[in-house]
Formats: C-alpha cells, sequence, structure tokens
C-alpha cells in the first residue's frame, strides 16, 4: 500500500474517501490487512501528511480507528474523546485536518456497548466527567422510545442512545462550523456518521447521515 502524497490526496473525492474506509473494514473484519510497511510509511511522511480522511471516534480500547480501517501512517486523522463528542477544539482539530491538510471526509464513529453513552444514560456524575457526559445528555432525552429501563441495563436503549449521538454530532459538526458547511456543500468533502460493532469488528454507516456530493 503507498503512503498518501498530495496528488493522491487530490484525486480522492469524498464518496472514494468512504469506499476506502468501507473496504479497509471489510479487511478488518475478514482479519486480513494490507502489506505495509509502517517503519517506510514513518520515513515517507516524514516532510509532510496527506491524510483523506478525519475520523472523531471514541477513545474506547476496542475502536482504534487506523485498525479497524486497515489504515497506516499518513492516511487518517483520528480525533479520540470519550462518547465521540464534539467541542470547539475539536471543531478546531477538523477544519485543519480538512480546510488546511486536505482530508476529504469527516466519520463521526460511535460504537456498541460504549461505556460514555451508558454513564449519560445513568446521568453518572463524577469529576471532570460531568460535563464530558452532558454533552451526550441531549441524545438521552432525544430517545423517546424506550419507556422503561431508561438506563445503562437496558441493551436496546443504550444502542438507541450510541446513534442518535452520532446523528447529533454530524448536525453539531455543520451548525457550529461555518468552514466545514460550506466544504460540505461545495462537495470538497464530505461527511458520513457510523457505528462500530464492537464484538464483529463491523462499521456500518447511516445512510441519512451521509452528505456525499
Ligand atoms: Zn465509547
Amino acid at each position: 500500500m503507498k503512503t498518501l502524497n498530495k496528488e493522491m490526496q487530490d484525486a480522492i473525492t469524498p464518496t472514494m474517501a468512504l469506499d476506502i474506509l468501507k473496504e479497509g473494514n471489510k479487511r478488518f473484519v475478514s482479519n486480513l490487512k494490507v502489506n505495509r510497511n509502517l517503519l517506510q510509511q514513518a520515513n515517507e511522511t516524514s516532510d509532510g501528511q496527506h491524510p483523506f480522511a478525519v475520523i472523531l471516534s471514541c477513545i474506547d480500547s476496542r475502536t482504534s480507528a487506523e485498525l479497524i480501517f486497515d489504515q497506516g501512517l499518513g492516511d487518517v486523522f483520528s480525533v479520540r474523546i470519550a462518547g465521540n463528542i464534539i467541542n470547539e477544539d475539536i471543531l478546531g482539530s477538523m477544519e485543519f485536518g480538512c480546510k488546511v491538510a486536505g482530508s476529504k471526509i469527516i466519520v463521526v464513529l460511535g460504537h456498541t456497548k460504549c461505556g460514555a453513552i451508558k454513564g449519560a444514560c445513568d446521568h453518572v456524575e463524577m469529576g471532570n466527567l460531568t460535563a464530558l457526559l452532558s454533552k451526550i445528555q441531549p441524545a438521552v432525552y432525544d430517545e423517546k422510545t424506550e419507556t422503561e429501563n431508561r438506563n445503562s441495563g437496558n441493551i436496546e436503549f443504550v444502542e438507541k442512545v450510541a446513534a442518535i449521538n452520532v446523528k447529533r454530532t454530524v448536525h453539531a459538526i455543520m451548525e457550529r462550523s461555518p468552514i466545514l458547511k460550506e466544504m460540505i456543500e461545495a462537495g470538497e468533502i464530505g461527511i458520513a456518521g457510523g457505528s462500530h460493532n464492537i464484538a464483529t469488528g463491523e462499521v456500518s454507516f447511516y445512510e441519512d447521515t451521509l452528505i456525499l456530493k
């Protein structure tokens, strides 16, 4: 697998970027890997990087974006925070990744059995975690279909809140970043929300979140 250079990055469209990730995840769930020389990639990216995607995912130790999409060095900007929430620092990082460094897609990736989502479902309050979980609370309130056991003991509830959290985050990125919104509307970048099943490794994308021009 070749290390991305500016020319290769320029040739990738937002739709192609999503396909590259889908193909990589297919390899991951098949227990296959593209042959990469990571040390050589380190050398080849030492003077600059041209990643094709910005991926916002959880800190969960089972959800490394590079591993589950079978990507190497210089391929993706990986933003990781509990519950894959956004704040202005994360939006700034995404703006850097797309506007300055030329990435072609933003992916917001939730996952099953997320501890942060469970914490929000249980209204956990603890130190600085309280403020972080408060950013997931709107998704908890938006989930209206589960009327009983609205807590982490209800797996259906947890997974529905996780999906809503991803979709809300996709919308919030466009609402809160005029730079990214303009790039999406111009078709310069795409955006996609998805979920990673930590048991199977499979990533599925939510059709109603995809904007790929
Ligand atoms: Zn998580």
